[in-house]
């Protein structure tokens, strides 16, 4: 495998289960749906961040780093899990997040408040651009004596996508022991480093299927292109693990037209999504990412995209902690 040579800190519990959708695709009339549950990754409430985390991890300690800081929303998966990380390895822990703190009265909920058990140090954007603040906190903490690790916004890099180069090993062998065959794998696709790493993993375990990015974030006019970020990601994952064969922008395949009312903005297309998976199968969705890219693969199946033989594997990243600071969206 290409992944095992490079330094880990495990804080997964691997392999996640996969399981059949039968009622949801029963219910929709095919394709037969698969869903990948990495909202079950097991620290601190699970999600795909984990994964990148130990590679991101291992890397912090090789470098002798003694705290972890990393950038995100208020209701970011990704700070909870690194907060959750840096814990095991007994290393404290800070936090940018976006936007002002809230007022003394309102009580912190979901991942922010996850965030606080789990004893991170909090630090508010305000005004200022996230990643301006980050780089001020760092300076702070030098000058201070100490020498922080930074993960960048996503955990997304060539050291946290290599999480999912493993992951599409870990893929391939339960494919494998199981006689399965999956045709389309579809996902929610934000910063990028799951897809990099995915397609990057695709190329090395010889995945004949296609691997589908769902968008969840609008275009923003100060960047390029998503898919040039995508493609650049993926092919510096590839080159982190040893992969010789090239990867293309055709191996990058992003759907954009789910991204509805912004970032973290609930629409129907979120709430019945979210009510289907539900429902019928007792499994929760997010409001952000998953509740969304798992409406958009309902409506690709209900504009035919799929053939009804086809086998489709919903990639599950978790995030269900930002259901409750989400509530007055959601409750009817
Ligand atoms: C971060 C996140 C994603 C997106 O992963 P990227 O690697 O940033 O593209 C998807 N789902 C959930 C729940 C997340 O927290």
């Amino acid at each position: 495998m290409h992944t095992d040579r490079l330094p880990r800190f495990p804080l997964a519990q691997l392999p996640t289960p996969i399981e059949p959708l039968k009622a949801v695709s029963k219910f929709l009339g095919g394709p037969r749906l698969l869903i990948k549950r990495d909202d079950q990754t097991g620290l601190a409430l699970g999600g795909n961040k984990t994964r990148k985390l130990e590679f991101l991890l291992a890397e912090a300690l090789a470098q002798g780093a003694d705290r972890l800081i990393t950038v995100g929303a208020a209701q970011s998966n990704h700070c909870r899990q690194t907060a959750a990380a840096a814990a095991c390895a007994g290393l404290p822990c800070d936090l940018v997040l976006g936007g002002q703190r809230p007022e003394p009265n309102q009580r912190p909920n979901g991942n922010l408040l996850l965030d606080e058990i789990l004893g991170a140090k909090i630090h508010w954007a305000g005004q200022e651009r996230r990643d301006d603040r980050l780089a001020e906190v760092a300076r702070q903490l030098r000058a201070q004596g100490y020498h922080p690790y930074i993960i960048p916004y996503g955990g997304s890099n060539a050291v946290g996508a290599t999480g999912y180069v493993r992951a599409m090993e870990e893929l391939a062998a339960q494919l494998a022991a199981a006689k399965e065959r999956v045709d389309h794998i579809v996902f929610a696709s934000s910063s990028g480093g799951t897809q990099a790493g995915l397609v990057a993993g695709a190329k090395a375990t010889g995945f004949a299927g296609q691997v589908l990015g769902i968008r969840i974030d609008k275009n923003d006019p100060r960047e390029g292109p998503f898919e040039t970020a995508v493609l650049t990601l993926a092919q510096a994952t590839a080159a982190r693990v040893g992969l010789k064969a090239p990867i293309t922008a055709r191996d990058c395949v992003i759907d954009a037209n789910y991204t509805g009312g912004g970032y973290g903005v609930v629409g129907t297309l979120e709430r019945e999504a979210i009510d289907l998976m539900a429902r019928n199968e007792g499994i929760l969705l997010d409001p952000v990412y998953t509740g969304r890219a798992f409406g958009a693969l309902v409506d690709l199946i209900c504009h035919k995209r799929f053939s009804r033989t086809e086998t489709v594997l919903f990639w599950h990243t978790g995030g269900v902690p930002a259901l409750f600071a989400y509530a007055a969206d959601l409750a009817p």
